[in-house]
């Protein structure tokens, strides 16, 4: 009773979805975005604070403030594209400025930290499902800035005794299926959204970047893991955090993969035809990234709900319909 959990980047997509669940469970917290991409109305009436966790004198007025227990740090640039154009921006958002959200929340003494990790830790795989030993070995500027935030949290653990679990997401997508909820990236660049929105504007045509790999139609395979399931990990890691003594990097995927082509075909089914032409591959994809989670079973206790890619597309479309509307 009376703690809260600090939710930075709390008015982003998946942000957003975990202050859903909070909210749902009565559980008291307060944000911290700068809303530099969030929504402010995604956080349906939750205490918002405007700022950037790079703000040390910021932060520490928030833990003083506060009574904060656990931090959930969801705010950090997540295009690999924009990550390799710009490194800069990238080091100094991702790793900057966690590193002071992290002293801060050492001279708080708030020892408790889940962070958003991703499945570009991993780099080229080389096992046809990624377990969390897989070599670390990130190919861009983005998988980069995770892992070394990863390898902090090593040393913040050591020596401050700060302990945390990494979430390595694979692909998060889906909405709310109440609807209040959903991805809103500008620019979008994910799959999905994009394919819905050609499908229902058929003004754009989906590039499908690259048709030769080595998979069974030649487009990527991509483990698509809905937003609520990812949400729901993050509250068992809270719940770990609390019984148990270490720190753990868990995968959060489905295990199941799904090709390019293959999205597009459960989108075209549920939105209508998605106009599409191959173009060039994109910098930076493995032709195939499918998670082993068994951790994320075992050890948190994990169990997705909306594994059926038709239910992702469906509450997706959902949400792409409400805020076209
Ligand atoms: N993709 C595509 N066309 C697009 C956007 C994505 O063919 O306009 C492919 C991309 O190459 C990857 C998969 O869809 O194989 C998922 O990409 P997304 O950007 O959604 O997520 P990421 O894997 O980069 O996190």
């Amino acid at each position: 009773e009376g703690k809260s959990v600090l939710v930075v980047g709390g008015a982003g997509y998946i942000g957003s979805h975990m202050i859903h669940l909070l909210r749902d469970l009565n559980i008291r917290h307060v944000v911290l975005d700068d809303l530099s991409s969030g929504h402010r109305e995604a956080l349906q009436g939750s205490r918002l604070i405007e700022g950037n966790c790079g703000d040390a004198t910021l932060l520490r007025n928030v833990f003083a403030e506060h009574d904060i227990d656990a931090v959930i740090h969801f705010a950090s640039f997540i295009e690999v594209g924009a990550s390799v154009r710009n490194p800069a921006a990238y080091y100094e958002n991702n790793v900057c400025n966690t590193v002071t959200l992290l002293s801060e929340m050492v001279r708080a003494d708030v020892k408790k930290f889940i962070f958003s990790s991703t499945a570009a830790v991993y780099g080229l795989p080389e096992t046809s499902k990624i377990d969390e030993s897989h070599r670390k070995g990130p190919i861009n500027p983005y998988g980069r800035t995770k892992l070394m935030v990863e390898e902090i949290l090593g040393d913040f653990e050591k020596a401050y005794g700060l302990r945390s679990v990494c979430l390595r997401y694979f692909n998060a997508a889906g909405a709310h299926p109440d609807g209040a909820i959903g991805e809103n990236h500008n620019p979008e660049t994910h799959l999905i959204p994009l394919a819905i929105a050609a499908a229902i504007t058929r003004e754009k045509v989906l590039k499908v970047f690259g048709d030769d790999y080595d998979t069974r139609d030649g487009t990527c395979v991509r483990d698509y893991i809905h937003v609520c399931d990812l949400a729901d990990a993050h509250l068992l890691a809270l719940k770990y955090l609390n019984q148990n003594e270490a720190s753990l990097a868990a995968n959060l995927g489905n295990e199941a993969g799904f090709t390019v082509l293959e999205v597009i075909d459960a989108v075209s089914r549920l939105a209508g035809q998605v106009p599409y032409e191959v173009a060039a591959r994109r910098d930076g994809d493995p032709a195939v990234l499918v998670a082993d989670a068994t951790r994320a079973r075992e050890v948190l206790g994990w169990t997705p709900q909306y594994t059926d890619v038709n239910d992702i597309v469906s509450h997706a479309l959902q949400w792409y319909r409400k805020i076209a509307a």
